[in-house]
């Protein structure tokens, strides 16, 4: 092998290190070499250089069992390396740092003024946010919209009024580090994995927030599609005679069952505005309608479902979504049932209402880190 191609071996291998180590939180050299079927002289090579280099550190021993030596237990150095997740959105950008075991260093929050430029705030938060760290890998960008994510540009938001921007090359002018720009929805499932099993070879991630999206988890990774837009289950068609959605359908989950669609409707039934804390809206004595209105949600989300569970068969279907009372999840698994003729795909797949709204900027930060272990 050429000299070239040697150093190309050492860094991926160290790649793989560092990954098992982040997976795994504390593990000997043995353990590495064994899970990663690499040779135990290469992975004391690799680690004596990391923990040379500061990033990962001896935490004393553990009997082994049987005869030998205790082995010696690794671990990565808390903040030893940091990634930047920025979530943008019409009103307000949010921040979150995580090191390389993915703790959360800093969560932070920008709200924009109508007279700020919102681009020239992501740049500026950018740089502030580089600033205040050592150690960065790369700065991840989710975007609500089309996006290319290899050349970092957003072709279309409509939530961001954003058309065939240059995001990656705009802070990267102005940013010494690496920038990465994604669908905020893909992103989003991120954190989806690293919270379930690695042993589900099938996800599906809806994201019920403003707009709907989804995303396609294969085996630990987001399945893109031709055009990067496979999931994209908000433009799902579920009631024929339906109000026209922006897309030039009828009845769209996305235009039904929206956060947008929710406000639209409460403020016509209440006549009054209704602000982003939904929560205050959805407690056990909430109105007749938005009881009424819930529960429809449910059986809308239900047929969209169904789709997903014929066309795909998911192990496990994961809503992540503002609307988290019993009626809508009672509703919508009511719903599934009944629309499922083939019974079989049902029976193998899970639907799970999480507690808490996934955060694409974390998403972000983590596939900066995905990103740099490949
Ligand atoms: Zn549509």
């Amino acid at each position: 092998m050429s000299i070239k191609g040697t150093a190309i071996l050492r860094e991926r291998n160290q790649k793989k290190v560092l990954e098992y180590l982040r997976k795994n939180k504390m593990c000997s050299r043995l353990e590495i070499s064994k899970g990663l079927n690499v040779s135990k002289n290469t992975v004391s090579l690799i680690i004596d250089q990391l923990i040379k280099q500061g990033i990962v550190v001896e935490r004393g021993s553990k009997e082994r069992k049987g005869a030998g030596r205790p082995s010696v237990e690794l671990s990565i150095v808390p903040g030893s390396f940091h990634s930047i997740g920025i979530y943008v959105q019409s009103d307000r950008i949010e921040i979150m740092v995580v090191d390389y075991s993915i703790t959360i260093i800093e969560h932070d929050e920008v709200f924009i003024d109508q007279e700020d430029s919102l681009l020239e705030t992501v740049i500026d938060c950018c740089i502030k946010t580089v600033n205040r760290y050592k150690n960065v890998i790369g700065i991840g960008i989710g975007v609500p919209g089309l996006v290319n994510p290899s050349k970092g540009i957003v072709h279309h938001s409509t939530n961001l009024n954003w058309k065939d921007v240059s995001l990656k090359e705009k802070i990267e002018q102005k940013v010494d580090e690496e920038v990465s720009v994604f669908n905020s929805v893909k992103v989003a499932a991120l954190p989806a994995i690293e919270d379930n099993d690695e042993d589900l070879h099938s996800i599906f991630y809806i994201r019920i927030s403003e707009g709907i999206g989804g995303a396609f988890i294969i085996n630990n990774k987001i399945y893109l599609g031709a055009s990067r837009t496979a999931g994209e289950i908000g433009h799902i068609s579920v009631e024929a005679d339906g109000p026209k959605c922006k897309c030039g359908q009828n009845g769209c989950l996305e235009r039904l069952i929206s956060l947008n669609a929710f406000k639209e409707a409460v403020s016509a039934s209440e006549s009054k505005a209704v602000n982003s804390n939904i929560g205050e809206l959805l407690h056990d004595d909430s109105s007749e309608y938005v009881k009424k209105l819930v529960k429809n949600y449910g059986c809308y989300l239900g047929k969209a479902i169904s789709q997903v569970i014929h066309l795909m068969n998911p192990q496990l279907v994961i809503v992540d979504s503002p609307y988290n009372n019993v009626p809508i999840f009672e509703a919508t698994t009511m719903e599934v049932v009944k629309e499922n003729s083939l019974e079989l795909p049902l029976e193998q797949t899970i639907i799970n209402f999480v507690d808490e709204v996934y955060s694409p900027a974390k998403g972000a930060a983590i596939s900066i880190i995905l990103n740099f272990e490949n």
